[in-house]
């Protein structure tokens, strides 16, 4: 008797889905821990004794527990900045190196690798927020414009936008200054999406402009 034989493999993933394949990939690698044979039971890593409580997750937000440390070291204080949420989510990933560039979409043989924004360079989170040539030209506008420090590293991006905290004198300038990062940041990853998913073209002038309409509002 013939058997049936369909082939039920997608040939791809969707953006999205790569995404959140990513997302459970580098929470397993984050995990560090070890499958067994035994049942799946629920585990609230921050509190293991009583578990998952509105309370206890309160009290673990407000300690800086889902805020720091970062990937990076910086005390940038996302969860508590008067942003959008999704600015905030998309600070959370860019600061714990979890967004989405070509570089972590490697395994996707097809996939090009060069920078959504300059093609000159493999797309890395370094590159693209703080390396790339139209990424560099637009902090140089914004630096120019503000009192942000020039800088040439993911690293010393969080470095100057703690700077800038510290030095703003009153909580009005703290308030603006906290959104310069956050703002540029969001211009270049939205930039950069369209670029790639859209085929639009690139302007630092609109980069620019964008941003200030953000800071703005
Ligand atoms: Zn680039």
């Amino acid at each position: 008797m013939s058997r049936w034989c369909i082939p039920l493999r997608r040939s791809r993933l969707s953006t999205a889905e790569a995404s959140q394949l990513q997302s459970l990939a580098d929470c397993l690698a984050e995990w560090g821990g070890h499958f067994d044979s035994g049942p799946d039971r629920p585990w609230w890593q921050l509190d293991p004794t009583h578990g998952f409580t509105v309370k206890g997750c309160y009290d673990r937000l407000r300690r800086g527990i889902l805020s720091a440390p970062l990937a990076c070291g910086s005390p940038l204080r996302i969860w508590r900045l008067k942003i959008p949420m999704k600015i905030k989510v998309f600070m959370w990933l860019l600061a714990k190196e979890r967004l989405l560039t070509r570089d972590r979409a490697k395994w996707r043989s097809d996939s090009p690798v060069e920078c959504g924004l300059c093609g000159e360079a493999p797309e890395s989170i370094d590159h693209l927020f703080s390396q790339c040539r139209v990424t560099s030209a637009f902090w140089r506008k914004v630096c120019s414009a503000t009192s942000l420090a020039p800088f040439h590293s993911l690293q010393e991006m969080w470095e100057a936008n703690e700077a800038l905290r510290i030095r703003s004198a009153s909580r009005h300038a703290r308030h603006v200054s906290s959104l310069i990062i956050p703002a540029g940041t969001w211009v270049i990853w939205r930039t950069r999406n369209d670029a790639v998913f859209n085929n639009t073209s690139i302007y630092v002038e609109n980069m620019w402009e964008f941003m200030a309409l953000l800071v703005r509002d």
